[in-house]
């Protein structure tokens, strides 16, 4: 059987990296003899592959490349297609193409500056030239006379065509189709490895080892999906017969990637789905009563959104549910009502913020809608209590870091004794020494990382609450399955009746002036306006700084007659809140900030926003800011300001300024900037995948489709049918007990 290997390095969390590949000893003893006959062992070391001596498998080994398997998996970067060759007179500007020329002249030239290899060359239907910019050593590889093949782009100089730096090859016999009259694989080289004979080498290889594979996915699946057997696949892969059969190889291998990661994500689910959790009452008459009692009537989106909450919460498996909406769309109404539900049926809540600010910003949502319904008896401790809601009180806190701790102690102890039905606070509710008396639900608000951290936590404390993760960045539905395809996802796809359109401009830096004087309109109406500080990467602190002098030219020099604030990353808590406040209740009328400092604050009065080096953010990341303004009645404008800003930042600058839908924009920035900095960082543990491409959505899907359809039949793959792929799940996945 051969065992497929998928380079995973860095997974979803709670995937554990792949088993490093044990270098296998080339020990005398079990080494077979390396024959054209008869392939080496796939987990043997490349030393046993023939053409490899001891001499060169360390360069091999330098390249990740340690086994027999390993090799298999080297695939090429590209091909070379020298099947359709051309004449010179044939050849057009643009695209690669191959011709098959004599040498008459080679010599080294001056160009730009740079010593370059220049040739003339010719067939039976003219002459060219070629140079290879930069590169003086190729005139000796071009003799006089030589019949060499060149492949690459061709370009027009003078109206004659011009080879720049193409690939090349003397012409081998004719007999000989490694490297040329065929799809010809290029190599990811290292120092000491050449593209030729390592070709040689892997069409050797590759023609002696791949009839012994053996296919791992089962029969059906293969049967059904009409891939490529794995054999054909890698040969393919490698040695193609034509354009369509290398796609097809491409296809095969990449849905294997993406097919184990599947069988790994529902693995996960399935783990988490064996926990029991408390099933709830959903129609309790108290909580028909407080949804009838909202200021608004719900969204039929909301509406949607809770139903797929209601169904979760009323079984006994603990919900693991991702809500996504756009900013403003309403998630938090959704969520009270989740909570208010969990405490009807008698179990606390947690609702929990990435930030302070956040978290109290929901605290005062919460506190104040509930007190616009019923009556607030007490308030004590930083309790609130309500009455009126439930035929007992409703008590709702805020507990935050920056409490007196005796005040901090007394909130974990009515916590723990279950004295508290909703607390509200940052991610450390859970993941400090909090005890809960009976966690029925667990809200997580606005997590990039989605809760992975938050349900170990919880886990670990043996607690399976049902848990709700609330995102406003739209997620592109391929990630969403393949990174997070273990929750279940609802959208609440339309905003509030009554919302507005942003108007978003792109500004060049000579507009800058224009913009200030828009803001001052804006602040004589009344109006209050955001500025989002120039990026700066190398710290915080420098953030600060530089923040800091932008206030002081902003507060002194453009805005002399307006209240100004500041808000950075590097002020404590009580500032910022106190900051915030003040801008809230429209004390101030420019704030203006870092964009470190998490702005997901709701000021409705605030209806501009003026972004410098806006260029520099990602689409959904300026979505956000643009998000901070408009919430409110009155007609809101965004500006983005961009210096200098490269083709790419042209790109977004464009699209922002011409769309207002998160999603769309959450495809664009995924396109555009690949998933690795989707979330504005490197470790947002997307897998490493070779073949697949995680905006491959009709792949994917095929391949969430066959891992479900294989999962419902045998979850724990024990049929023997199944069991080449379970061997290859636990080579890549060796502890299962850790797919959860
Ligand atoms: P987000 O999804 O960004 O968290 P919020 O929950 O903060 O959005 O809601 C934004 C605003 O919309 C709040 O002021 C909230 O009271 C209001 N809102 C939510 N749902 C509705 C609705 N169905 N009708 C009218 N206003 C609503
Ligand atoms: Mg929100």
């Amino acid at each position: 059987m051969l065992a497929f290997l998928p380079k995973l390095e860095n997974q979803p969390a709670g995937i554990p990296a792949p088993r490093k590949t044990v270098k296998a000893k080339p020990a005398a003893k079990t080494a077979r003899p390396k024959t054209d006959g008869c392939p080496p062992a796939l987990d043997g070391d490349i030393y046993l592959v023939k053409g490899i001596s001891a001499a060169t498998a360390p360069k091999f080994h330098k390249m990740g490349i340690n086994t027999v398997r390993d090799l298999l998996y080297y695939f090429p970067n590209r091909h070379l297609d020298y099947s359709r060759l051309k004449k010179i007179s044939q050849l057009e500007a643009g695209s690669e193409q191959t011709i098959i020329a004599n040498v008459w002249q080679s010599k080294v030239n001056y160009m730009g500056g740079r010593r370059s290899t220049e040739a003339v060359l010719g067939d039976d239907t003219g002459n060219m030239r070629a140079v290879w910019f930069n590169n003086p050593y190729m005139v000796r590889n071009l003799k006089p006379n030589a019949r060499v093949v060149l492949s690459g782009r061709v370009s027009i100089f003078n109206g004659r065509p011009v080879f720049e730096s193409p690939e090349w090859e003397e012409l081998p016999d004719e007999a000989d189709l490694i490297h040329t009259g065929r799809l010809v694989p290029v190599y990811p080289l290292t120092a000491g490895l050449h593209q030729r004979s390592l070709r040689r080498l892997m069409k050797n290889f590759i023609d002696i080892s791949t009839p012994g594979i053996s296919d791992f996915l089962p029969e059906d699946t293969l049967k059904r999906t009409r891939l490529l057997p794995l054999a054909e696949a890698i040969r393919q892969a490698h040695f193609p017969d034509t354009e369509e059969l290398k796609d097809a190889a491409r296809n095969r291998l990449a849905f294997d990637e993406l097919f184990i990661l599947q069988l790994g994500v529902l693995a996960k689910k399935k783990r988490w789905q064996e926990q029991t959790g408390r099933a709830l009452k959903i129609n309790l008459p108290a909580i028909d009563h407080f949804i009838s009692q909202l200021p608004f009537k719900l969204t039929d989106a909301q509406t949607k959104c809770l139903a797929d909450i209601k169904a979760d919460i009323s079984k006994s498996v603990p919900m693991s549910r991702l809500l996504q909406g756009e900013v403003g769309s309403g998630k938090t109404i959704v969520a009270v009502i989740s909570l208010f539900t969990a405490a009807a049926n008698g179990l606390q809540g947690a609702f929990m913020a990435p930030t302070e600010i956040l978290a109290e910003q929901h605290f005062k949502s919460v506190t104040r809608l509930f007190a616009s319904i019923a009556k607030v008896s007490t308030l004590l401790d930083g309790v609130y209590t309500f009455e009126g809601l439930l035929d007992r009180p409703l008590r709702v806190a805020l507990m935050i870091s920056d409490m007196k701790s005796s005040q901090k102690d007394i909130l974990k102890e009515k916590i723990k004794k279950g004295e508290i039905d909703i607390a509200i606070g940052t991610h450390a509710l859970i993941q400090k020494e909090i005890r809960f008396k009976s966690l029925g639900l667990a809200v997580i608000d606005e997590q990039h990382r989605f809760g992975v951290e938050q349900r170990s936590a919880l886990r670990s404390k043996g607690l399976n609450p049902h848990i709700l993760i609330m995102t406003a960045t739209p997620i592109p539905r391929t990630l969403a399955l393949t990174l997070y395809g273990e929750l279940d996802l609802s959208v609440i796809d339309e905003l509030p009746p009554g919302r507005q359109s942003i108007k978003t401009r792109w500004l060049k830096p000579e507009q800058r002036n224009s913009a200030y004087n828009f803001i001052r309109k804006q602040i004589e109406a009344g109006r209050q306006a955001f500025i989002i500080c120039p990026l700066v990467e190398e710290s915080e602190a420098i953030q600060a700084k530089a923040a800091t002098a932008e206030y002081e030219t902003l507060s002194s020099e453009v805005f002399p007659e307006s209240k100004v604030a500041l808000l950075h990353g590097r002020m404590n808590a009580a500032e910022k809140e106190s900051i915030m406040k003040h801008f809230n209740e429209g004390k101030m009328d420019i704030l203006v900030s870092t964009p470190v400092v998490e702005v997901g604050i709701d000021i409705p009065n605030a209806t501009v926003m003026l972004v410098e080096s806006a260029d520099r953010f990602g689409l959904s990341q300026l979505h956000q800011f643009r998000g901070r303004v408009g919430r409110g009645t009155e007609q809101s404008y965004c500006m983005f300001l961009a210096e200098n800003p490269s083709l790419l930042g042209q790109e977004r600058l464009s699209i922002i300024e011409s769309t207002q839908d998160g999603f769309k924009l959450a495809e664009e920035d995924l396109r555009l900037r690949g998933p690795g900095e989707f979330f504005g960082t490197r470790q947002s543990g997307l897998p490493d995948l070779r073949m697949a491409s995680i905006s491959d959505v009709g792949l994917l899907e095929q391949a969430r489709r066959e891992a479900t359809r294989l999962f419902e039949s045998d979850p724990e793959l024990n049929l023997p049918e199944n069991k080449a792929l379970e061997e290859e799940i636990r080579r890549v996945w060796p502890k299962k007990s850790e797919w959860s």
